[in-house]
């Protein structure tokens, strides 16, 4: 796979009639006889559609150039006008020069009667790096997911089974590349057993490497200036096994894990029951006041790096959508911990690894634009907000007769059964798994408030350390101190103290306002593991057992994406991830980390 972070730009020129041009393949983005009639003819009506997505609860239509996302946007108008009453209409598109939102703005104009949609999808434009990123229209039931990079690399990280493909690449004489018989090899596995493929396409290297990959296709009349275009497909049986999808989840704990899975489950109509034995929130480590959404950001673009990155763009994408209160985009400023902090920051200003509209520098500093302060109960309440919550402490989770998972109590009640269970109960985990195995382990901290006054335009601090403003006062700290995992987590005679030195280092007129016997604060649990990254996935040899686990210090950076993992593989969806990232936060990885275990780069 390549390492570049950023993509490049597409070498655009706009026509005398608006039609963007791509100037490196020497093509236009869409018919110039009428973009939004081809895309009906050429893709929609081509691969079946409305009828094909009736009776399919997970309909998944992958697509070879996104370029102004026109398709995408027919695709979802003719679903909101024939949906299935049920089900969710998953978009999976590969794309390797995304366009910036404003041509993709200027492009989508043209066509007012797609301008609420397109409003929707230019609000929530992806971020201008590779990987994959994942846009949730939930109340249209419908999963966009954009695969940023060479799909000659990129295709082969995937393992979702399409519905429907849309071959929309540069024209073959241009971009053979993206026809070559290695991408259709990839299209074919990428197929269900029973697929339509369809291309404006009928040059010979299209046809020949469709027959070289055992793809039948047909030549059929053509849209526009183009006599022809072709119909593809695979001669098989409709898979009987296709797994089906839970109506019904469990989940222990009801921190930041457990409500971001509820959230994910939630969009897939699936119900959710929340048991937490922490009823008012005196455990959780996700109920303090409030907490820092920032990056974690490596020296190299390791596979740990793209995680962490991947992570905080999903987490900017969930918590936008949720009530402006609830996550507020102030920025942060990223002090360095250390010199190799310092010179990894050095290194950034010629290597970034983020785009200039998210990533800054100020003097020594990093400075996330998009970063900044969310409210934790908040955001547990709006994220869990479908689920049934039961108060209780769970000791066992089991499989019935009928293949459910139920929760036990200690004295062997059951307290709710459903189709799956999702493990997620932060310093509990040991309950459920063999904490040893899992290497995992608690780092207790604690959080400290004070009143103080916060200086106008002085943007939160992260680092070593943070700091930023709460009501008429400052939260600072936190302190980070390996204890039992299932010790509570308790205030320390010095805990405030080290805090406020902490504080002192950014702030010094901030922390000298500060008496220290006025400071009052909290005390939670970190779980970390050794190479500090979350546990996501399925539980190893247990049938629809989960687990969300391990968040370290970044819960609310890392939550989001690692429920939606979770939620994904559950009903067999796309995956929101690469597959080596996927096996990156695996719980099955601990095998092999027994063996070697990778270099743990920051915290
Ligand atoms: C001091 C401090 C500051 C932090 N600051 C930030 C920050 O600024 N930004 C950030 O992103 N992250 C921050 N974090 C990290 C973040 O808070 C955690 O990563 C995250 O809250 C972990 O969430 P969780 O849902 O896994 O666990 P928890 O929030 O602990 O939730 C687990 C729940 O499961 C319940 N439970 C346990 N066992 C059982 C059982 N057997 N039956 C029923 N219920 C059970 C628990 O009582 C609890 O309510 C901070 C952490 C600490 C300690």
């Amino acid at each position: 796979m390549s390492n570049e972070i950023i993509p490049e730009l597409p070498d655009l020129l706009f026509d005398e009639n608006s039609i963007p041009n791509s100037q490196q393949f020497a093509d236009s983005y869409y018919s110039k006889s009428g973009g939004y009639e081809e895309t009906y003819a050429v893709f929609l009506k081509a691969c079946g559609l409305p009828d094909a997505w009736q009776g399919n609860d997970n309909f998944v239509i992958a697509e070879l150039g996104f370029g102004t996302g026109l398709n995408f946007l027919c695709t979802w108008e003719m679903w909101n006008a024939t949906r299935p009453e049920t089900g969710t209409l998953h978009y999976v598109s590969f794309e390797q020069f995304p366009m910036q939102v404003e041509d993709s703005t200027k492009a989508l104009e043209k066509w007012p009667l797609l301008a609420k949609l397109s409003k929707q999808l230019l609000n929530k434009w992806p971020k201008r790096l590779n990987g994959h990123q994942r846009i949730w229209f939930a109340e249209d039931r419908i999963c966009l997911t954009l695969v940023i990079g060479d799909a000659a690399e990129t295709l082969g990280q995937q393992d979702f089974k399409a519905d429907a493909w849309y071959l929309d690449g540069f024209s073959p004489k241009n971009n053979p590349e993206l026809w070559s018989e290695e991408v259709l090899k990839e299209v074919h596995r990428l197929s269900k057993p029973v697929v339509k493929i369809a291309t404006y396409s009928v040059a010979k290297i299209v046809r020949d490497n469709l027959s070289a990959v055992g793809l039948d296709y047909k030549k059929c009349e053509g849209f526009g200036h183009k006599r022809e275009r072709l119909e593809a497909w695979i001669e098989g049986e409709a898979d009987a096994a296709h797994p089906k999808k839970p109506k019904s989840a469990l989940i222990i704990g009801g921190g930041i894990a457990g409500c971001a899975c509820a959230f994910a489950l939630s969009r897939r109509d699936i119900d959710c029951t929340i048991i937490d034995n922490d009823e008012n929130g005196a455990i959780k480590a996700s109920n303090n006041l409030a907490g820092l959404i920032m990056p974690r950001l490596d020296r190299l673009n390791t596979n740990e790096a793209k995680f962490f990155r991947a992570a905080y763009l999903d987490a900017l994408c969930v918590l936008g959508e949720l009530e402006e209160n609830f996550f507020k985009q102030t920025g942060v400023i990223e002090h360095p911990r250390s010199e190799r902090d310092k010179e990894k920051f050095n290194q950034f200003k010629t290597n970034a690894p983020l785009p200039p509209e998210m990533l800054g520098f100020a003097n020594d500093n990093l400075h996330h634009f998009d970063g900044g302060i969310v409210y934790p109960a908040k955001i547990l309440a709006t994220m869990g907000s479908k689920a049934i919550k039961i108060h209780a402490h769970i000791a066992k989770i089991e499989t019935d007769d009928a293949g459910k998972s139920r929760a036990l109590a200690h004295d062997g009640n059951v307290i709710a059964t459903a189709d799956i269970c999702i493990i997620a109960n932060g310093q509990g985990i040991g309950a459920f798994i063999d904490a040893q195995e899992y290497a995992v382990e608690g780092r207790a901290g604690v959080v400290s408030f004070a009143k103080a006054n916060w200086p106008d335009n002085q943007v939160p601090i992260g680092g070593k350390s943070y700091c930023l403003p709460f009501d008429d006062g400052v939260l600072f700290g936190a302190t980070f101190v390996p204890q039992k995992l299932e010790a509570p987590a308790k205030i320390e005679l010095d805990s405030h103290d080290r805090n406020l030195e902490l504080l002192r280092e950014f702030s010094p007129n901030m922390a000298a306002e500060i008496e220290s016997e006025n400071v009052t604060g909290r005390a939670s649990m970190r779980v970390v593991t050794k190479d500090r990254l979350p546990i996501a996935g399925a539980v190893p040899g247990k049938d629809g057992l989960y687990m969300l686990g391990a968040l370290g210090s970044r819960g609310f950076s890392t939550a989001s994406i690692c429920a939606e993992v979770i939620a994904s593989m559950a009903c067999a969806d796309p995956m929101p991830l690469e597959r080596d990232l996927l096996a990156l936060i695996s719980p099955m990885r601990f095998d092999k980390h027994r063996a070697q275990s990778p270099q743990v780069e920051s915290l």
